[in-house]
């Protein structure tokens, strides 16, 4: 069986990392027997110390929190998190097949498989703590997007009134997980030029924001994360000149705090 990059996508955000659970569900409950490491800048403490704890443990469960992914150690009471900055990726995989670019760091299995992270650019970290509270971001995360209720997003939205739409729904300290692509396409399918301000959305508006912010991340999560399964999305016309895949218009672009937003003048007003 070949576990294999389906996710193949830039920015991993909350679908694709949700996705990436996946590799990490394969790998649960065999032993490490090697970490070959083949760039040390991951890792957020010693690399002495992650051998020591790593080698000899087992992957005992996964979870997700934000853009974060969080693998509970049998041994040591430990956590080791993955973060997959701008271009990380896993594959799990029969070791001496052969290898993928830009592969970083291989967990070696005692079954004869092995977790590769790939990352071609390298912002990926990696973590190893007792509590997901040691990371800064994690511990000021806001909520997951999935479990967030109506009049929680009205207070939310109350909150940050002066903010722009797209910056309320990218900023990890409101709302966890979503990014600059995820944002863009919630305020697509929302109708909603990303440069609103927070004030000046009606209840509706914003009550459409979370509903589409549930609705396209569920479906996304459902698709693994393979954006060619989903039809008018924005997602798939991402460039300069690009046709919107409901009313034809052309998609344009708004730059905003170094952010491209891309956006439909036609249907988003
Ligand atoms: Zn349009």
């Amino acid at each position: 069986m070949v576990y294999h990059l389906k996710v193949a996508v830039d920015l991993p955000e909350l679908p694709e990392v949700e996705a990436f659970k996946f590799y990490i569900e394969q790998s649960l409950l065999q032993e490490i027997k090697e970490l070959d490491v083949r760039d040390r800048r991951f890792f957020v403490t010693s690399i002495k110390d992650f051998r020591k704890k790593l080698i000899g443990n087992l992957f005992e469960s996964v979870d997700r929190r934000g853009k974060f992914l969080i693998v509970n150690l049998q041994l040591y009471s430990l956590k080791l998190i993955f973060h997959f900055g701008m271009t990380g990726n896993l594959s799990y995989i029969k070791t001496g097949t052969p290898e993928e670019k830009y592969v970083r760091i291989i967990f070696l299995f005692n079954n004869g498989y092995e977790l590769r992270l790939i990352d071609q650019r390298r912002f990926g970290k990696l973590y190893l703590v007792e509590s997901v509270s040691q990371v800064k971001t994690i511990r000021n995360m806001g909520p997951e997007p999935l479990e967030i209720g109506e009049k929680e997003f009205l207070e939310i939205c109350d909150n940050h009134a002066r903010r722009t739409a797209k910056s309320l729904l990218m900023d990890q300290s409101i709302i966890a997980g979503i990014g600059n692509m995820y944002s863009d396409e919630i305020l697509y399918q929302a109708d909603i030029r990303p440069d609103t301000k927070v004030m000046n959305l009606t209840r509706d508006e914003k009550t459409r924001i979370l509903n589409k912010t549930k609705e396209i991340l569920r479906k996304v999560i459902k698709a693994d994360a393979d954006l060619n399964k989903l039809k008018d999305f924005l997602l798939l016309y991402r460039k300069r000149g690009a046709k919107c895949p409901r009313c034809g218009g052309e998609v344009e672009i708004l730059k905003m705090s170094n952010r491209t937003s891309y956006y439909c003048p036609r249907c988003q007003s």
